[in-house]
């Protein structure tokens, strides 16, 4: 039986990221701006999004023997997330490096590193972490084997369980009716839905989604706040806090993260999609992905 509230299985990466005034084509050569290292991965940042607002969390993942590995462990280890299953693998620490235009457009190479030891035979020895957790999340940053024998364990173990289909990739009809919910932004629904999204409303959408075998549903669609649905239930919209958006890196993760820490406290899924939009709104509010996620504290809750 697991100790914590709220598992989250996932990737590690550290964002390695410039500012250039262009992209370089082939062969050539441009000066960017000074490099900043930032801890983040979908994982890692959902885990501290959860942690900072005071959830019992355990993060599960992989990172090289090397800084960025310590420095992901820190960000985690300061949001008081249980790092004691963080292995440090035989590969580097994963990085995305993050290529920023002046029209604030981002170009993402990942390097998964580390992340590959995200094996079903690591997680089986590990299983009393996370088999029988009230709530088990995982994204799609590590090998979809994984995804799938968690999913399957967890949910046998009687854990609720968060699926965030992102990066978007096809999950087996199996994997996808344990979810409870499928959480997902408006372009992993186009590419989920068989024929895409293009012209469907929110409620449209939602119908979809739940066609392909989840719970329930949840679709993030920034700046226009959530929509949520359970199987059989009432389609829901929750419109975004008005905030400027500086920086919406890791938005979507500040959501996820927040939305699992309700759950698992025992709110129902539009208590908790109220509470992480709250969540999301601040963190587009500031800069960084997991530096700009907000305590308990600072929402007066
Ligand atoms: P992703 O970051 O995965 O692409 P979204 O862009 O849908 O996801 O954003 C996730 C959540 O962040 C939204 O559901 C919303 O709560 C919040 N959000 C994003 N952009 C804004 C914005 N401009 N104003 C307020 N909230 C926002």
């Amino acid at each position: 039986m697991s100790e914590s509230d709220v598992v989250v299985i996932g990737s590690a990466n550290a964002d390695l990221i410039l500012e250039i005034d262009h992209r370089p084509r082939g062969g050539e050569t441009i000066l960017g701006s000074d490099l900043v290292v930032m801890p983040g991965g979908k994982g890692a940042n959902q885990a501290v999004a959860a942690g900072r607002l005071g959830a019992g969390v355990a993060f599960i993942g992989c990172v090289g023997p090397d800084a960025y590995g310590q420095m992901l462990r820190t960000s985690l280890a300061e949001a008081g997330v249980d790092t004691g299953r963080l292995h440090v693998a035989d590969l580097p620490s994963a990085n995305a490096i993050i290529l920023v235009t002046p029209d604030g457009e981002n170009s993402i190479i990942v390097s998964p590193g580390a992340n590959r030891r995200m094996t079903p035979e690591l997680l089986d020895g590990c299983r009393a972490t996370w088999a029988g957790a009230a709530i088990v999340v995982l994204q799609l940053e590590i090998p979809l084997d994984t995804v799938a024998h968690v999913a399957t364990h967890a949910h046998r173990a009687g854990s609720r369980v968060l699926v965030n289909a992102a990066p978007a990739a096809m999950l087996d009809d199996e994997v996808l009716a344990l979810c409870d919910p499928l959480v997902v932004n408006e372009s992993e629904a186009d590419f989920l839905v068989p024929g895409g999204t293009t012209g469907m409303s929110p409620a449209e959408m939602t119908d979809a989604l739940l066609a392909l075998g989840p719970l329930s549903v949840v679709v993030t669609l920034g700046a226009g706040g959530a929509v949520h649905a359970e199987r059989g239930g009432d389609v829901v919209r929750t419109p975004a806090h008005r905030v400027q958006a500086v920086d919406t890196t890791g938005a979507g993760d500040a959501f996820v993260g927040a939305l699992a820490a309700e759950l698992a406290a025992g709110a129902d899924l539009a208590g908790a999609v109220t509470l992480a939009n709250e969540v999301a709104a601040v963190a587009v509010g500031r800069r960084g992905a997991q530096a700009s996620y907000p305590w308990r504290a600072e929402l007066g809750r």
